[in-house]
């Protein structure tokens, strides 16, 4: 297996392969951690799209023809190489995003949960059966393969978010090509070693790394038949409608601002344990962070000080570090992007609490760090408010009752997660019905879907129409056919011109 210890290249696997592909562009990896050049990415070319399009559209027919139980076998040993590997990914999940290892472990469990969905696939390819719907005719339902379809996958999960997309597709009998982000690509990988070890066929599988030119390719090739996105919403909305454009099932998941609602009735310490989390775990790279906290009545100013002085508190440093509590972000950009967005948050006049920007980390000083950031008397007309940071600011927001918390929450223009603190039981239940939120949490900080729950948001946060893994994802992957059947006695004769019904 390659080192990914080394200032190696990262390239692309194809039909099987690792290859460095057609192009010369390149584009540097760095380790958040040190802010250090790790690695160099080599950048796909369109050759390079139907170089694995077309080997995966030769794998397809013979994949999609395996029974799905012998499916479902590569998908076990598949299972079972990422749990053996499982720290041994973390590792590398934690070298390019900079995410504290346990995060990575973490992460690296919620793609194995899917796999371990997907393993059950023959049950979930099952279809409905009417027997004599007319005399003799029998109809049943049955779902198939699309064919090639692609991922393309966001920086901040490079293991989970393609564990969301590829498991379920290849179990399903489809033939998938993944793009990665371009800031850690080498997860993708080391799963598709693992996929080949797993028994997988060439081509079923294959990685093409690079940029908006990849993924152009992909959302223009005749052969692709569907296309899953997660990322930003700008990207996710030019995803949409270029795939569909072209003729793609699209869904393409987006951006996040999400919410957390601490009701005067709710347990302190646990809200101040959840924001805290959720607010600063993964640096606030996640689609599912905290970045909103809705301070109902007098619960502002019981929570605020506590909150900060945790904020302050946090242990930040390289994410192998055992006692580290959160790590860099992913890039100086990142860095430059966040912490402009505080400057942005000052300017318009909200109070910032604790400020985060400039911090160093003692032997990392050229590492993408920066601190837990906390602002108070954030209004809805803010872009720090409005806008997605996507890093360690947690914006608070007062307001005078659980009525006007909702209206808040379900005036943004994204609806990916939200959660609300409460011990009042019809408080939490009206939350859950009247919420314009995708996936919502009582007392749950980030309440991310089991694998067989399936995740999506709703407005801006998710387009198209099925969210992702779960049966949604078998639908997705899959189309329906339905099939009538009929055996006739060989003296029944006779067309018939009227419209076909029960007789
Ligand atoms: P991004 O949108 O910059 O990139 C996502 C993917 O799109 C990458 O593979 C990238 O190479 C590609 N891409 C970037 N610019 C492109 C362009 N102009 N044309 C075509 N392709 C392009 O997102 P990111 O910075 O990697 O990830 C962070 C974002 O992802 C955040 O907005 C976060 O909320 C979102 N996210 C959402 C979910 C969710 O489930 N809704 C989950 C994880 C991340």
């Amino acid at each position: 297996m390659q080192s990914y210890t080394d200032k190696a290249d990262v390239g692309h696997f194809i039909d099987g392969r690792a290859t460095p592909g057609s192009g010369t562009r390149t584009q540097p990896v760095f380790n958040p951690a040190t802010g250090a050049q790790a690695r160099t990415l080599r950048l796909g070319e369109p050759a390079d799209v139907d170089a694995a399009v077309a080997s995966a559209k030769k794998a397809f027919p013979g994949w999609s023809n395996t029974p799905p139980i012998r499916r479902a076998r590569v998908m076990l040993r598949f299972l079972e190489l990422m749990n053996r590997h499982r720290d041994e990914l973390a590792a590398i999940i934690t070298a390019e995003h900079g995410k504290v290892f346990s995060d990575a472990q973490g992460e690296v469990s919620r793609g194995i949960d899917v796999i371990e969905f997907a393993c059950g696939i023959p049950q979930l390819l099952k279809g409905d059966y009417t027997e004599q719907v007319s005399t003799g005719i029998d109809n049943w339902t049955t779902r198939q393969a699309l064919g090639v379809v692609a991922g393309i996958t966001p920086f901040n999960f490079p293991c989970m978010v393609p564990c969301w997309m590829f498991p379920v597709a290849i179990a399903a009998g489809n033939a998938f090509v993944l793009k990665p982000s371009e800031r850690d690509p080498s997860a993708a990988l080391f799963m598709a070693r693992l996929l080949q070890e797993a028994g997988l066929p060439d081509g079923v599988f294959s990685v093409v790394q690079g940029d908006k030119v990849v993924v152009d390719a992909l959302l223009t090739h005749r052969d692709v038949k569907a296309v899953s996105f997660v990322g930003s919403t700008p990207i996710a909305n030019y995803i949409y409608e270029t795939g569909a454009k072209h003729g793609k099932r699209v869904q393409a998941l987006g951006g996040a601002k999400n919410h957390m609602v601490v009701m005067p009735d709710a347990d302190i310490d646990q809200a101040i344990d959840a924001l805290v989390g959720a607010g600063y775990g993964s640096a606030g790279e996640r689609c599912m962070a905290v970045s909103v906290a809705v301070l109902v009545g007098d619960v502002a100013d019981r929570l605020i000080p506590r909150l900060a002085e945790r904020a302050r508190a946090l242990v930040i440093g390289n994410g192998m570090n055992a006692d580290a509590e959160m790590g860099p972000v992913v890039t100086r950009q990142a860095l430059e992007r966040i912490e402009n967005y505080i400057a942005v948050g000052v300017e318009e006049g909200a109070s910032l609490v604790v400020d985060g920007r400039g911090l160093k980390v003692p032997g990392h000083e050229e590492g993408f760090f920066t601190g837990g950031t906390l602002f108070d008397h954030v209004t809805p007309d803010m872009r720090i408010y409005k806008e997605e940071i996507f890093g360690p600011v947690l914006a608070c927001v007062r307001v005078k009752d659980f009525t006007e918390a909702v209206d808040l929450v379900n005036e943004h223009e994204f609806g990916n997660g939200v959660a609300c603190y409460t011990r009042d039981g019809n408080i939490a239940r009206e939350f859950g019905r009247r919420i314009e939120v995708g996936m919502v949490g009582i007392n749950v900080p980030i309440p991310v879907p089991m694998a067989w729950h399936g995740f999506g948001g709703w407005k801006r946060s998710l387009f198209g129409d099925t969210h992702a893994y779960g049966e949604e994802g078998v639908r997705f992957y899959t189309r329906q056919k339905s099939i009538m059947q009929r055996w006739p006695e060989s003296t029944e004769k006779g067309a018939e011109f009227a419209m076909p019904t029960a007789k």
